[in-house]
């Protein structure tokens, strides 16, 4: 009588959540209250399905409202987005209006109409996209900012666009390559050297710089000084790239190289920079530490060697630190 007692109760628990859904037959349906009328176990695991089902309603219904929230969220900010965009068309048909009827024909035009591009860029754009926002503001406002520079060029029909954008792009991609890299997705090698693509890039426009400007520029010797002076400087970002991304060391022990580099750079780069410029006289008073007679090229010494004896020092305590923390961590 128990076995068929405990048979029947897994047979019913199996049908119960058809019975809960009413989608069992007449039959079952009959079988399974009348079980239930003689089985409070049964009538416990019931009352626990309804409970469940309740549960998830809530959290349907729940969702179903954040989600109304949500659309009714971004709704109103594409209309916020949608009226300041109508508000800036305001000053660009004032503009068309007054330079047709003053100059009889199209040139300011254009400057305000792209300046206001610009300013639409980081008003507009963020509010009316939907998703990837930072992405799109950035990539708008960087080209608007290129059109308004290559309109004002034009009109005053002047040689200096790649001069102005270039190093514009270059500050630029300076704080926003980190983040839009981190972003976008990447094939293997490259999403797992995210940084070192960082710097490639800021390096390529870094040296974009160096050649617009050499050709904006009547200093003698220009290529060989700039190339070399931007080389040598370029180095230390570098090192601090291999340092912090590429070795296995603990932090602070990484942060002591890092400080200890910063001290030495500083100490060579007034001679290096010297003997770029094959400053003789310089380079000999850097070199000598001839530190009398008093002058601005003592005291740039001084200086130099100052940050340099504080910085080691303290880049040593670091590593040492680290390398304690280290050891405890491990044994
Ligand atoms: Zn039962």
């Amino acid at each position: 009588m128990k076995m068929e007692q405990k048979y029947n109760c897994e047979l019913i628990q199996d049908l119960l959540p058809l019975y809960q859904d009413q989608i069992c037959n007449a039959y079952s349906r009959t079988v399974v209250e009348t079980h239930l009328q003689e089985c409070p176990d049964c009538r416990k695991i019931l009352a626990k399905l309804r409970n469940n089902c309740y549960d998830a309603q809530l959290v349907q219904e729940k969702n179903n409202v954040l989600e109304a929230h949500a659309r009714k969220e971004r709704k109103e900010t594409f209309l916020i987005g949608a009226s300041v965009a109508g508000i800036l068309t305001i000053p660009v048909i004032v503009c068309l209006i007054c330079n047709l009827a003053i100059g009889h024909g199209l040139d300011w035009f254009f400057i305000v109409l792209t300046a206001l591009l610009v300013t639409a860029s980081v008003s507009v754009v963020p509010l009316m996209v939907p998703e990837h926002t930072i992405l799109w503001t950035l990539g708008s406002f960087t080209g608007s900012l290129l059109l308004l520079l290559f309109t004002i060029c034009l009109y005053t029909g002047g040689d200096w666009f790649f001069l102005a954008s270039v190093p514009v792009l270059f500050g630029l991609s300076v704080l926003f390559m980190p983040y839009i890299v981190r972003k976008i997705p990447l094939p293997g090698f490259l999403s797992r050297n995210r940084a070192l693509l960082v710097m490639a890039w800021d390096t390529l426009w870094l040296y974009g710089v160096i050649i617009v400007c050499g050709f904006h520029t009547a200093v003698t010797d220009y290529w060989r000084i700039a190339l070399q002076i931007t080389g040598f400087c370029i180095l230390l970002p570098w090192a601090f790239l291999l340092i912090i991304r590429y070795t296995k060391l603990q932090a602070q022990v990484k942060a002591g190289f890092c400080t200890i580099l910063c001290g030495l750079f500083g100490a060579v780069i007034n001679p290096v920079l010297a003997l770029i410029l094959q400053d003789w006289e310089r380079f000999h008073a850097y070199t000598s530490l001839a530190i009398l007679p008093w002058n601005a090229e003592t005291f740039n010494i001084i200086t130099a060697l100052s940050v340099t004896a504080a910085t080691i020092p303290t880049g040593i305590v670091l590593i040492v630190c680290g390398i304690r923390k280290q050891r405890r961590r491990n044994g």
